[in-house]
This record gives C-alpha cells, structure tokens and sequence, in this order.
C-alpha cells in the first residue's frame, strides 16, 4: 500500500489533484474496493470483482501519487521500480503450490511496513501535537507497531512453518498461555512511559515495544500445529488488515482505514468459517493448543499400517464405467501434479457417457481457502458440479465411485474415530461410506498433518499408485479405447 512520503527531495513534486479531489478518489476507491469483495463472493463473478479491485487500487496509487504531501517523486519512483522488479521475478517463478507461503511472505511485508512507517512518523511528526491531540497519536503509533510487529514475525514463522523450513509441529511450551498473557501486559506496560514521554523522546519504549509484539508473533504462530495453518494464515491476512487500518488513523489516510478494516474484517470472517469447517474454536487455534496437555504428539505418523490393496487401470476403468454416480474429491497431491486439465477430459467424457459426476470440496483441501475451486475454475470445470463439503457428504453413500485425487487428511476416518489424532473432530469427507473408494497417490506418504489414514486399508478401498497427472492421462486413454 502506497503512502504518503514527506522525504527529502531529489525531485520536485507539483501538486496535479485539486486538494478537494483527494477524499472523493479515495471514496471512489474504497467503494470499488467493496464491490471486488461482492464480486469475489461467487465463482460467476469472481472476474468482475477482481476487476473492481484492480481498477480501485490503480485509482487508490494514482491519487497517492498526485496528493499534495507528496515531496518526493524520485524516492517513490526508485521504491516502486524495485518493488515491481523484485515482485514479477518472485511471482512468475512460484507454482500454485508455493502461494500459501508467498501469501504469508507478503503479509510479513505489511506489518514490516507498518513497524517501520509507525517509527518514521514518531521520529518525524510533520506537526507538532499537543495535550490529548498527542496522546491520541500516540496510541494510533503504539497499536501500528504492536499489531505490525505480531503480524510480522508471525508471518515470517508461518512462511517458514508452510516452506517446510521449520517442523509443522506446535512449539507447547510449558505456562504457554501466561506467557502471551505476560507479553500482552509487558506491551501495555511499556505504553505507559511511551505516552508520557516528551515528543520524539520516547523511542526507546517504542522499539521495547515493538521487540516484545515480535516476540509475541514468533510464539503465537509457533505454538499452531500443522492442521490449524490454514486458519493461521487467514487470521494473518485479518492482522495486516488491521495494521493498515492502525496505519490509516496514525497518517490520517482515510482510504487505509477503509481498505484495512475491509481486509482485517473480511479475513476474521475466512478465519471463523474455516475454523467451523474444521470444527474449531477460534480460542483454541489462536491460543496454540489450548486444552491439550502439552505432551500430545502432533501427528500419528508412526502407528501401526494395514494392507494396501492396489486396482490394475483395466478394472478401475470397468468400475467407472458400469458407475452412475461418481464423485471426485481432490486434494493437494491435484494441485502438486497439476492434474485438473487431465480431470477436466475425465468428467466431461464420463459426462458424454450418461455418467453423473460431481466434485466434492472440502474447506480446507489444499494449502489455500479455495485452492481446489481455483483449480477447478481454471480448467474450466462447470461451476455446477463442484459441491461443499455439507451439500455432498450425504450422498456420498448412495455413489458408485469415489475417486480421491491426492487427498488425505479430508477422507481421513480417524478424525471421527479416534479422539487421540490430532485431526479429531475435524469434519472430513465420508467417502468409505460409498460403493467403491480409489485413492490416487504417488506413494505411502501421510498428508500435511502427519496422520495415519485408515480408509487405505478398508475393504472397499483401492489404491492406484502414480502421479496424479499420469494417472488421470492413463485413465482417459483408456476410456478413448472404449466405445
Ligand atoms: P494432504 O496434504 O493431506 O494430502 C495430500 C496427498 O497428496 C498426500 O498424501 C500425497 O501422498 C499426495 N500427493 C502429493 N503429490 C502428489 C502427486 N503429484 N500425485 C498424486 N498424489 C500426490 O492434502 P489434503 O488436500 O487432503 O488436505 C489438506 C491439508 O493441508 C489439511 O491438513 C489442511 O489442514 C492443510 N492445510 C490447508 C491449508 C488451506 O488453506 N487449505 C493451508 C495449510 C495447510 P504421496 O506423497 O504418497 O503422493
């Protein structure tokens, strides 16, 4: 997000925007900025909203731009030629499996930008401030750089946590809880000689400040395990929401305020709606394992395995065949292969054959909210045949076919058997429940929470063993060669 700069000059800036006209763009902006968020609300019109947003946030940067604060268009010019370098080489090199982390990558850069504009305006006022006008600054400045902080360094752990650089595993540490507790009081206990320093004197409790919101973040997002991440890096997404929001009342920016708190409030929105899927309590993933003991092992990984019945590709393809009713339930491994295009021939040759078949999404397949659908969309599955989770399961036992694309943890069973698995009481996808159940895997790796998955080994199962993308290929050359 573009801010105002008061830096020195190395170019003169004029000023282009009549100073009146500066709120009404900003209005403008922010009104496209809640029609791409209505826009985004369904696959129909996600192209449309994603326009609006473009569109906003080109008007929201020109308008920057020509503000009247604005001393200093070298400077920008300079930070905007290397932002834009910097971001098309990262963005044209990660795959669609990488974005988790670049998303939690880009939302550390918010609340560094948040720290690190919070110090520059304390040190650098414009204006002097007096009396209450100087304490309500003041507080603008210390929540900016608290919540940018958390947002930061909790960022940071949670790309590294998502990169697989650092083990999926909660760090529980014993006293947890009054840990955050103490560093919550610690925050506000260093506000207080922050406000009541002289002006530019106090920034010294700042970065105290700031050092302790850090610490925070690390041990927030350290103490989450493996299976909660999607919920973390939803709630990270809300937490740089409302850092530029903080940002927005700290520089008097009226359009930081508005897209802040649409970004802060969209993103508890995603957070609590995952967290129901997943049926969680907000306290309990926010918290790190609240409730558990501390000694309950994060993944199930070393138990005892059953017996791997594998399906030969002419059999597999009679099943589908002689099927009225299939239903497909990709997960991670789809995004991994890149199968959706190779999918995409299956269900519409099944399709031109009298064969029903419809997808099953579950809230968290994937590494993304909406990574399957997104899939899905892009090689140009019928919006109409991919159901949720709730509008599917039912049906589940009364199909023929459930082929599970590079899933595990959402057909996982266990979560609804067994209360010691770190997935127990998430809801999954009851896809033993149906006639015939073949798993699509390259190997007998566990999924992302490190969980054992006794659907492999149940009667009614079948393992076909390959990439996802030779798998679908082989498959559909095989239907060729039928009539
Ligand atoms: P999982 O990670 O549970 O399982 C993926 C499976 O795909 C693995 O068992 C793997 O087995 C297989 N696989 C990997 N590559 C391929 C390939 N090329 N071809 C075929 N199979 C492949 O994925 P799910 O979608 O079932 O579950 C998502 C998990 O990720 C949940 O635990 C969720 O909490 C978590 N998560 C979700 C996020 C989100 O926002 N959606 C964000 C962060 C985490 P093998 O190696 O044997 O092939």
């Amino acid at each position: 997000m573009l801010i105002p700069m008061t830096l020195p000059l190395s170019v003169a800036a004029e000023t282009w925007l009549p100073e009146s006209l500066l709120p009404v763009a900003y209005l403008v902006a922010g009104i496209l900025f809640v029609l791409s968020i209505g826009g985004l609300s369904s696959q129909k019109s996600a192209s449309r909203g994603n326009f609006f947003g473009m569109a906003g946030m080109v008007l929201a940067v020109v308008a920057t731009m020509l503000a009247p604060e604005v001393a200093s268009y070298g400077v920008m010019a300079g930070a905007i030629a290397v932002g834009a370098i910097v971001g098309a080489a990262l963005a044209s090199r990660v795959g669609m499996t990488s974005m988790p982390q670049l998303v939690a990558a880009l939302h550390s850069f918010v609340g560094l930008a948040a720290v690190l504009v919070g110090l520059s305006t304390y040190l650098d006022p414009g204006h002097p401030l007096q009396g209450p006008e100087a304490i309500i600054h003041g507080v603008e400045i210390l929540l900016d750089v608290a919540i940018g902080a958390v947002t930061f360094t909790g960022s940071v752990v949670a790309w590294a946590k998502l990169d697989g650089r650092l083990s999926g595993k909660p760090l529980l540490l014993p006293g947890r809880h009054f840990l955050n507790l103490f560093l919550v009081a610690a925050i506000v206990g260093l506000s207080v000689p922050f406000l009541q320093a002289d002006p530019g004197e106090g920034e010294v409790w700042l970065l105290a400040i700031a050092g302790v919101a850090s610490l925070l973040g690390v041990h927030l997002v350290a103490s989450i395990g493996g299976a909660d991440m999607p919920v973390v890096v939803s709630l990270l997404n809300s937490y740089s929401g409302w850092t530029a929001a903080a940002a927005g009342f700290m520089l008097g920016n009226d359009l930081l305020i508005i897209t802040g708190a649409l970004v802060g409030s969209s993103g508890a929105i995603l957070s609590s709606i995952m967290c129901k899927a997943m049926n969680r309590s907000i306290w309990n993933v926010v918290f790190g394992g609240f409730g558990s003991d501390g000694s309950a092992p994060a993944a199930n990984a070393d138990q005892p395995e059953g017996e791997w019945t594998e399906i030969p590709l002419g059999n597999l393809v009679d099943r589908i065949l002689d099927a009225q009713e299939v239903v497909i339930v990709p997960g991670y491994g789809m995004a991994v292969g890149q199968a959706q295009r190779a999918v995409d021939s299956f269900t519409r040759d099944l399709q031109g054959r009298g064969i029903r078949v419809r997808f099953a999404i579950h809230p968290v397949a994937g590494r993304l909210p909406g990574h399957m659908n997104v899939l899905l969309a892009e090689a140009g599955v019928p919006y109409d045949i991919v159901m949720e989770m709730d509008e599917i399961n039912g049906d589940l036992p009364k199909t023929d076919v459930v082929l599970v694309i590079g899933a595990n943890d959402i057909v996982n069973p266990s979560a609804q058997t067994d209360p010691a698995s770190p997935i127990a009481g998430m809801p999954v996808l009851e896809v033993w429940k149906s006639e015939l159940t073949v798993v699509f895997k390259r190997g007998r790796g566990v999924g992302y929470a490190g969980v054992v998955n006794p659907l492999f080994f149940l009667d009614k199962t079948r393992m076909f063993f390959g990439d996802a993308r030779d798998s679908m290929e082989k498959i559909n050359a095989e239907l060729k060669s039928r009539p």
